[in-house]
């Protein structure tokens, strides 16, 4: 990078798809408002693969969102980065999170996690909270292992995640946490963040030793990420990322929420509904001028 201050730094934007699955017009949308923004700014747009679900990541999948951004005429600044090339940068901010003792290994299975929120509406009469994605929260009941406890299991290669201890981790903290919205017209405007909303977040999955929430914040620090382009169904999710910087004493871009795209039945675009992809919108003949034009871009 030629300059390093700050105040003299290129913007730098990023999208970054996972390769779980075939991209459509939501993601067209996405990239498309990345690259708009950045180009209004003089900014630098990179390309980051989210691909740390080993099991549900595939080379096709991420070939096609190569495919799908060179069709859409979309180019990028700088190498690509992909996350599962990177553990081992994620176990390093591991273990200062676990340092400040604000991590804790759950062997909760998914289906204990449910009996344990059910014996307690049970018991309560009343309904569980939920986060903004609507699961259950974490009902902690691992939170208070012993140490001893705890190593024992793990030595006997029981499986477990890393888990957030979101009252400690905000003790830590101490006072509130905001940070700044752009809007497509660069107006800014102060968000408060409100991590506590999520509960005991999982940091490390039982297979690697990150997850979503962690590689994302460690990535765009990396990457020097400054303004982060991303749809307004990972608004919620920014909260406990501004809370994790904070945490790591690392810089918080500015973001920007942009609107999503629904189907036919109301229901916004994905990929776990097998929403059409890019492939097959470009097989019906439809160009990338169409679509930049469909979206608002042309
Ligand atoms: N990889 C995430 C996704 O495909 C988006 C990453 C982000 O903007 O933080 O939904």
């Amino acid at each position: 990078m030629a300059t390093s201050s700050p105040e003299t730094r290129r913007p730098v934007f990023r999208f970054a798809p996972s390769p779980n699955g075939r991209l459509h017009l939501g993601h067209a949308l996405s990239a498309l408002t990345n690259e708009r923004l950045a180009g209004a700014c003089g900014g630098e747009l990179l390309l980051r693969v989210e691909d740390i679900d080993l099991t549900r990541c595939r080379p096709d999948f991420e070939q096609a969102i190569h495919d799908d951004l060179a069709w859409l005429g979309i180019r990028f600044d700088g190498a690509v980065r992909r996350q599962s090339e990177h553990f081992d940068d994620y176990r390093t901010v591991l273990g200062r999170l676990q340092a400040k003792g604000i991590v804790y290994p759950c062997f909760c299975s998914r289906q204990e996690v449910r009996q344990a929120v059910a014996a307690q509406e049970v018991e309560t009469g009343r309904a569980w909270p939920r986060d903004p994605d609507g699961a259950p929260l974490y009902p902690g009941t691992c939170r208070s292992l012993s140490a001893r406890e705890a190593e024992a299991r793990i030595a006997a290669g029981e499986a477990h995640v890393l888990r957030l201890a979101m009252d400690r981790a905000l003790a830590t903290i101490g006072g509130a946490l905001s940070y700044r919205v752009f809007g497509e017209d660069g107006a800014e405007q102060v968000a408060v963040a409100e991590p506590a909303r999520w509960g005991d977040v999982v940091l490390a999955r039982k297979d690697v030793p990150t997850s979503y929430h962690l590689s994302v914040v460690v990535d765009d620090a990396l990457q020097r990420v400054s303004h982060v382009v991303r749809g307004r169904d990972l608004e919620a999710a920014t909260d406990i990322h501004v809370m994790l910087q904070r945490l790591l004493g690392l810089p918080t871009p500015r973001y920007h929420f942009h609107r999503l795209l629904i189907d036919q039945t109301g229901q916004k675009l994905a990929k776990s509904r097998l929403s059409e992809s890019l492939a097959d919108v470009r097989a019906r003949g439809v160009t990338a001028g169409e679509i930049r034009r469909q979206l608002g871009f042309a």
